[in-house]
């Protein structure tokens, strides 16, 4: 049982190699962005209202992410270990997220952080824009706004973790195989 965090900015890399280490480990993958999405192709009320906010490139409410978190790990949490892809994203959300895991007995074993400079990250997200449809991934503006919240709100997350003792950094400049090789050593040796 493996709890992993997968942390890094906007573009670095996150949802491809969530894939490629949950089919390694196989263990569980949660990307909360994912989650908001289909909650907005939904058009439920909270849907209508979380696209304010992701259209904008800011944060979706701490409340709002942390009760779908509490909800998927309450479902799923003792069931073998999961790659947290986007979660946690404030420093609220890290200690909230402590608790709640700690209330099923469960613990965050490692935070991988992906390092790319902020260059490639505009252009990956700009690359990838093209055929992902994801509105937030097409406007130059809004995917410099989304690096600057990073920087100023979600980079302090891994002192959290730093803190702990559960902080690893990756560079995430290379190949797919080749960062995906930095993090499967990363995790064997630390976990
Ligand atoms: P992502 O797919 O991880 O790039 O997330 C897309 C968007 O969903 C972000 O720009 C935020 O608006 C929202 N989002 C995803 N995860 C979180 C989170 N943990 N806290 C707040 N907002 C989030």
């Amino acid at each position: 049982m493996m709890n992993l965090i997968l942390f890094g900015a906007p573009g670095c890399g996150k949802g491809t190699q969530a894939q490629r280490l949950k089919e390694h480990y196989g263990i569980r993958h949660v990307s909360t962005g994912e989650v908001i999405r289909e909650e907005i192709a939904r058009d439920t009320e909270l849907g209508r209202e979380m696209e304010q906010y992701i259209r904008a490139g800011q944060l979706v409410p701490d409340e709002v992410v942390i009760g779908m978190v509490a909800d998927y790990v309450a479902e799923h949490g003792r069931s073998g270990g999961c790659i947290f892809d986007g979660f946690p994203r404030t420093t609220r959300q890290a200690e909230e997220f402590d608790r709640i895991l700690a209330e099923h007995g469960l613990k965050v074993d490692l935070m991988i952080d992906i390092r790319v400079p902020e260059e490639e990250l505009v252009r990956r997200i700009l690359l990838r824009g093209r055929d992902s449809g994801r509105e937030d991934d097409a406007s130059e503006e809004v995917v410099r706004d989304r690096i600057a919240v990073y920087r100023r709100q979600t980079a302090v997350v891994a002192d959290f973790y730093a803190g702990q003792g559960k902080y690893v950094g990756v560079d995430g400049v290379g190949t797919m195989d080749e960062v995906f090789d930095r993090i499967r050593a990363a995790v064997d040796s630390r976990v």
